[in-house]
């Protein structure tokens, strides 16, 4: 007989979001994630040297939808923090997304912002239709920024030519013809005041919710009786990669901590689109605001093999998609949610969104 306790695959944002919910709608949940933690890729503790520091990669939270903030304050308190990027070209760190200011440091020029966008008006290749990622950036920037910032970066990012890239990864850059320096523009820019770990030990924290670690949905899968499953991880591998397995590119990360260095670098992220392998580096106390004699910074290196991170977003990736995604509506009982399962770019204030809208349908 089957148990009313559902199964939830995956203690990210996606699987702890839903377990939340449907544990205050009355709902006994069983979360079980393959990794020994919990809170998926947000995942932050404190390193050997005690700083606070992202396991994968820097996660800013930011987002323009109001509810979504206030839902995750239910458990945590916040840190403002607005994020700031500098890319490096030939040695001197320019602010990053381009604006203004860069145009003028990097071509010696006093532009004002009518100036600015008439440079951006002279020196961009029109595109017309603007399909790929190399059609956005050429469409708005030109050819010398575009091999200055974009190109080499997304060839290291991607592994794929941004000519090979559909136009909505390069969308999400935006250029300016102010001064604004920010990385985001949202509303809401802030990070969980005692960091991303302790606000998902919040979600999870309430009786009608066990959280099994370290476990394989693979080995659990035919444990019989659960109500209903929720699966947050990879949808190739639930269907036992059926059609092939679908792309992702992957990162390693390199944490390093300098003892006697209390800041490395300007800002919290500094770009490296055409030096060394590793794309990016940050540094944590900035996104953080910890005080502490020493700094821990991460450099990313991306890579084919590995750890799922980013869905390659090209239509042809996207119809493997579709094939699984029938199979998962015939799915009877698995609710399919995430990042993974789903097969799609999403921030942290998107998948919080899905996996509230997958609640509700649950709970009805
Ligand atoms: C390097 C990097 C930087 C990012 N930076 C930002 C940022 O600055 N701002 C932002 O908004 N978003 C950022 N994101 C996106 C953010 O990480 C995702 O939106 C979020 O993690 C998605 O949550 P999720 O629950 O869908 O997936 P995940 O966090 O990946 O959680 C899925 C969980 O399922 C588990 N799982 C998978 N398969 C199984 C299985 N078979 N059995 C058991 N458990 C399983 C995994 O171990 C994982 O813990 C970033 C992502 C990356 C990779």
């Amino acid at each position: 007989m089957k148990s009313a306790t559902i199964l939830i695959v995956g203690a990210g944002f996606s699987g702890s979001v839903v377990a939340s919910e449907l544990a205050s709608a009355g709902r006994r949940v069983h979360i079980i994630d393959k990794r020994s933690h919990v809170a998926g890729n947000a995942y932050d503790e404190y390193d050997e040297y005690g700083v606070l520091v992202h396991r994968y990669g820097p996660h800013i939270f930011h987002t323009n939808a109001e509810r979504i903030f206030e839902y995750l304050s239910r458990f945590t308190e916040w840190l403002p923090y607005e994020h700031r990027v500098r890319g490096v070209v030939d040695g001197v760190p320019y602010p990053f997304p381009i604006n203004r200011v860069t145009l003028n440091q990097l071509y010696g020029l006093d532009l004002d912002e009518v100036g600015a966008a008439e440079f951006f008006e002279r020196v961009r290749e029109p595109r017309e239709p603007v399909i790929t990622s190399e059609d956005v950036v050429l469409n708005s920037v030109g050819r010398d920024l575009y091999e200055k910032f974009f190109l080499n970066y997304t060839r290291k990012q991607w592994g794929l030519d941004p000519s090979e890239l559909k136009a909505g990864v390069a969308a999400r850059i935006p250029v300016r013809t102010n001064t604004d320096d920010r990385y985001f523009t949202d509303t809401f820019q802030a990070m969980p005041l005692h960091g991303y770990t302790k606000m998902f030990e919040a979600m999870l924290d309430h009786p009608n919710i066990t959280v099994e670690l370290g476990v394989d949905f693979a080995n659990v899968r035919d444990r019989a009786g659960y109500g209903h499953v929720v699966y947050t991880g990879p949808i190739d591998a639930y269907f036992d990669y059926c059609y092939g397995p679908l792309p992702y590119r992957s990162l390693r990360f390199e944490h390093e901590h300098l003892p006697a260095i209390e800041q490395y670098q300007e800002v919290g992220t500094v770009n490296y689109p055409n030096d060394h392998a590793y794309t990016r580096i940050t540094e944590f106390k900035h996104l953080t605001g910890q005080q502490h004699a020493g700094t821990s910074i991460v450099r990313e290196y991306p890579q084919a093999e590995g750890d799922p991170y980013y869905p390659v977003p090209r239509a042809e990736n996207e119809a493997l998609f579709k094939r699984y995604e029938e199979l998962a509506k015939r799915e009877a009982n698995v609710t399919f949610v995430g990042r993974l399962a789903q097969y799609r770019y999403y921030n942290m204030d998107q998948v919080v969104g899905a996996a509230l809208a997958a609640a509700k349908r649950l709970t009805g």
